[in-house]
Formats: structure tokens, C-alpha cells, sequence
């Protein structure tokens, strides 16, 4: 199944010069769905995994249903102020200023194996925070999944030079 079929592009959104990579309509699909799930899903077949954690907010989405497939639970990695309890943040670069992205604090433990979600990686900005975030929560990041990859932003190899294994479904050119 090729993947980017279910994709729709948006251009000029949410700022000129953007070409929006929209996966609402793969979610819509009921098979498109259930593909990208599985085949985001069984790399890590035999793989001990104890949470996956899904980026706001799209990759809550697609974290839920990979946690409920391994059986395991799911942590939230969330835009700064949105959650209700003690967290511990993680500031990263955006093309002008900052952005934050919070767990609560006692949402992964020492030790535990992390599988972590999203639906895109573009500079991959987003997901390094969230690594960070994880390995000083004490977990050990044995993954890294995303739907649709931007290869010319590189954010991948930016993401496997920490140490992580990535796994995209597709890609699209440009940015
Ligand atoms: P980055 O931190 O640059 O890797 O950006 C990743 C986050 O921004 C993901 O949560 C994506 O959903 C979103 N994102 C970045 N670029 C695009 C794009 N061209 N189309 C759709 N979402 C994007």
C-alpha cells in the first residue's frame, strides 16, 4: 500500500511557502489507518517496549493506537502548560524563537523502554526535545516512529545521531 496516496498536501498552509502534509485523510480510511499502524507496529515485534509516548497532537493519535496494539501504556508529550500536574520541560528551537514540550513527571520510570510517535518529522526539532526529555526521566528511547519523513530538512539524521532507531512509512520532497 503506498502510503502517500492517503496523504493530502496543502500548499501555502499554515504560512506561504508551506507545503502542509495532511493526515487526516489517511486516518479517515479505515484501511489506511490500520496499515500505517501495523506497519509502524512490527519492527518492534519482539522488542521489549514499556510506553510509547506520542507528540502533541497528532501523535496522540497515532501513539494511542500503537500503545493499545503492544498493550502497553501511553505518555503524553505535551506543548508547555497544558498539563495538570508536576512536569519536567524541554525547550527547543523554532525558525524564530522557542517552544517547550512537558511529560509529567512521574510519567516514565527509571529504566523503562519508550517507543516514541509522531506523525511527521521534519528538522526533527520536536522529536530531540522529546528524547531529551525521556532519557532525563529516566527512560531508554528504543525507537523512534513517524508516518511521513521530509528527507530534505533531515531531521532523521539528526534524530539517529542520538542514538535512535528511526522508522518512517514514507516521504515527500521539499520542506
Ligand atoms: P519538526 O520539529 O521540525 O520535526 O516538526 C515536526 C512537527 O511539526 C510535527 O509534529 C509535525 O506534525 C509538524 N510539521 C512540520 N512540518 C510539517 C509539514 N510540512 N506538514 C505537516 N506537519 C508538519
Amino acid at each position: 500500500m503506498d502510503i502517500t496516496k492517503y496523504i493530502r498536501t496543502i500548499p501555502d498552509y499554515p504560512k506561504p511557502g508551506i507545503l502542509f502534509r495532511d493526515i487526516t485523510t489517511l486516518w479517515q480510511d479505515a484501511g489506511g489507518l490500520r496499515t500505517a499502524i501495523d506497519q509502524l507496529v512490527w519492527p518492534y515485534a519482539g522488542v521489549r517496549i514499556d510506553k510509547v509516548a506520542g507528540i502533541e497532537a497528532r501523535g496522540f493519535v497515532l501513539g494511542g493506537a500503537i500503545a493499545h496494539q503492544l498493550s502497553v501504556g501511553f505518555v503524553p508529550v505535551r506543548k508547555k502548560g497544558k498539563l495538570p500536574h508536576d512536569v519536567i520541560g524541554e525547550e527547543y528551537d523554532l525558525e524564530y524563537g522557542t517552544d517547550t514540550v512537558e511529560i509529567h513527571k512521574d510519567a516514565i520510570l527509571e529504566g523503562e523502554n519508550i517507543l516514541l510517535v509522531d506523525d511527521l518529522i521534519a528538522t526533527g526539532g520536536t522529536a530531540e526535545a522529546a528524547i531529551k526529555l525521556i532519557r532525563r526521566a529516566g527512560g531508554t528511547v528504543i525507537g523512534a516512529a513517524f508516518v511521513i519523513d521530509l528527507p530534505d530538512i533531515g531531521g532523521r539524521k539528526r534524530i539517529e545521531d542520538l542514538g535512535v532507531n528511526v522508522r518512517t512509512l514514507c516521504e515527500f520532497e521539499g520542506e
